[in-house]
């Protein structure tokens, strides 16, 4: 049991350094970098195509799509008509700072004002694993229940913003809004909560209009280093 946490620290702790390398990178090129975690269906991708769809007008958007297996939602993303590299981690349940160094390798960065990567879908190690990402987006759906607040705290916990997706759902579902809000408060009392539906776009544009917003701060940041 005690190796157990020493080789956990030890991955982490060189996990932190390539974190900090690639944050060093996409500041350099002026990049907004967003590590978007959820468990599977909670519609990532969805919420990716659509905001796509909004932003790209706007911005050069760049998206890593990790994934166990499979390209198939690196193209939906693709369909898109932005730059879409596919990590395939076959197997490990997250991704890490050094995949994400080594496929960054394949990506045009300086063509780039926002990066987003799409984590492997699952709520408890992605938490664990800075990938040198500046902004933190953590994603639940109405379907998935408030309780998974209270069961996976540190994906919450570490988040820098909170979305809860399939709104469209709540007439359908037993999710109790008051609660969820009450549960992210108490792990993280003041972060930025959007309720929206990637499906009929309901909500969309108050995220986006966020989004828009951190950029031109990262811009500004990256000016004035
Ligand atoms: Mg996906
Ligand atoms: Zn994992």
């Amino acid at each position: 049991m005690k190796k157990q946490v020493y080789l956990q620290k030890s991955v982490l702790h060189g996990n932190q350094a390539w974190a900090e390398q690639n944050r060093k990178l996409f500041q350099k090129h002026s990049v907004l970098t967003v590590n978007l975690i959820s468990s599977p269906g909670a519609g990532k991708t969805t919420l990716l195509e659509r905001t796509i769809k909004d932003l790209k007008k706007y911005l050069r958007v760049g998206v890593i799509e990790g994934d166990v297996a499979t390209t198939l939602d690196a193209e939906k993303i693709a369909a898109q008509g932005v730059k879409t590299v596919q990590i395939n981690t076959h197997g490990a349940c997250h991704l890490d700072a050094k995949m994400i160094s080594k496929i960054v390798e394949n990506i045009q960065l300086s063509e780039l004002d926002l990066l987003v990567i799409e984590n492997v879908g699952n709520l408890v190690c992605p938490a664990e694993f800075d990938l040198g990402e500046n902004l933190r987006v953590a994603l639940l759906s109405t379907a998935e229940g408030e309780d998974k607040v209270l069961k996976y705290p540190s994906v919450f916990e570490r988040a820098d913003v909170v979305i809860l997706n399939k709104i469209d759902l709540l007439p359908y579902v037993a999710f109790n809004l008051k609660r969820f809000a009450q549960e992210i408060k108490k792990v993280n009392p003041n972060i930025p909560i959007f309720q929206l539906s990637a499906m009929n776009g309901e909500g969309m544009v108050q995220w986006i209009t966020w989004l828009l917003n951190e950029c031109e701060k990262q811009k500004q940041k990256t000016e004035s280093d």
